[in-house]
Order: C-alpha cells, then structure tokens, then sequence
C-alpha cells in the first residue's frame, strides 16, 4: 500500500515537472520588470524578477522612521516621528516598505497595478514579504486587512492591489487576511487633485467597519500598495482602533517621499 502510494506521487510530480516545462516552453518566463529571459538570473530570486532587478526593487534601508518607513541619513532625528511625517496627525503605529518609490520600484507598481493580470503585484508582494518577513513577523499580527477600493475605482480596475498583496502577506505570515472587514463609506476626491495638507481632511470619515467585535483587541497589518502622505492609512487605522483595535502596522510595496 506504502509502495503504491509511494510510486503515484513520483509519477505526479514527473507529470507536473512535465507540464512545467510544457508551459515554458510555449510562455517563455522572462522578467517582469526588464523582460529579460534570463532564466539563470531567475534563480533563487523571489517573485518573478531577474536578479539585477530583484537588486533594484528590493532596497536596502539601513536607517528608517519607525512612524512613517522614510528612508533616512544615519544622523536624522527620528525620535518623534522624521522631517517627511513628524506635522501629520499619522494614526498608525509604523510602516513596513519594499522600498522608497524610486525609478524601479515605481515602473513596477505602476505597470502591476495597471496590469490586467494581478500577477505583477503578487511578485512584487512576494519580494515584499521575502525581504521585510522578520519585521513583518515580529509585529506578530492577528489580522491582514486591505485597503478597500471605492466602487468607482472598482469598476475601472481589474483587481485591488493592497487585496493581492494582503493574500500574499498573510499566507506568508499564517495568518487570515480579510477584505470586508473595512470598507468605503463615501466617495472621495482623488488624492492626487487635492492639494498634500489637505489630503488627511480628504479622507475624514471615508471608512466604515463591519463586524467591529472581529476586530477588538487585535493587532492589524493594513496593507495597501503605495503610501505617500500617509493619509488613506491614517484614517483607515483611526477608523480601526475606533472599533478597538489594539494596534497597526501598514504593510506597502513603496513609500513615496515627496509628498510633503
Ligand atoms: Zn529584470
Ligand atoms: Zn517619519
């Protein structure tokens, strides 16, 4: 019985080997980032990057704002917040990024996220969670929630990134990710037409929560793609602790740095 058991799963995995390469065949793997096809580069990488690009998406930050992730000089004042966060009334607690939304990094969100598969943005989750899974796993989460689009954006777009992202991150982490947990409760102007000290005002009161009592006591990973002035995860997260949440880290791919 062992033996017959045995034998059947080194046939499927021939079988499944088989069908890898099948399928590499006929789609050729090549990066998502520079489309190379240097499947030697591939190796060892995570998500589907070659390695000169996994380089310049994955960053290496060295000195960080505990509050807001900005990348800073080894001499910066971060005690209560840094230069780029320190006149926001920020209402999460820290922030964990791929990296600062630099050429690459940008190209990549921007491409994934306009994308019509959801394929770009989990590889780019998948770098995410490789290079940032011990501060990840240290914040020891209960709950991964995403950021929810509203259902203007939704009709416009094939998927929600911060939902794939949350998926990858806490299936990486073993923990349960819930997208109906928050939500939209109005329309808001695109961050983008209003002006960056307007932007907390913007999104006053644009969240709601569902099922308040799933949430108490707990420690949530809020997950979104991008975070500029912070102010989206702000009152998603004041929306959140209203509901008694303990405490909350925001998971992004990029941290953009100019929005002031
Ligand atoms: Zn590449
Ligand atoms: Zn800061």
């Amino acid at each position: 019985m062992v033996q017959t058991s045995s034998r059947s799963l080194a046939a499927g995995k021939a079988l499944e080997s088989i069908y890898r390469a099948a399928l590499d065949f006929v789609f050729p793997w090549t990066c998502h980032l520079c489309s190379c096809s240097d499947e030697l580069s591939r190796r060892g990488t995570a998500g589907n990057f070659c390695a000169d690009c996994q380089r310049r998406l994955a960053q290496d930050i060295p000195y960080s704002c505990g509050r807001c992730g900005a990348a800073l000089g080894p001499y910066s004042s971060a005690t209560h917040g840094c230069i780029h966060c320190r006149s926001k009334p920020i209402r999460f607690d820290s922030l964990t990024c791929l990296g600062m939304y630099n050429d690459a990094l940008r190209k990549a969100v921007l491409s994934a996220k306009w994308s019509y598969s959801s394929a770009g943005t989990a590889s780019l989750a998948d770098l995410l969670f490789q290079f940032r899974h011990e501060e990840l796993r240290n914040y020891d989460a209960d709950l991964v929630i995403p950021v929810p689009q509203s259902w203007a954006v939704r009709l416009r777009r094939r998927f929600n990134p911060a939902s794939v992202i949350a998926a990858v991150l806490a299936t990486g982490l073993g923990v349960r990710a819930d997208e109906h947990i928050l939500r939209r409760r109005r329309m808001t102007r695109p961050q983008k037409r209003v002006s960056v000290q307007r932007r907390f005002d913007n999104q006053k009161n644009s969240f709601g929560v569902r099922d308040g009592h799933v949430v108490h006591g707990k420690r949530v990973l809020l997950v979104d793609d991008v975070v500029t002035t912070g102010a989206t995860c702000s009152e998603a997260a004041r929306t959140l602790k209203q509901h008694g949440v303990k405490s909350c880290r925001v998971a992004v791919l990029a941290r953009v740095l100019d929005g002031r």
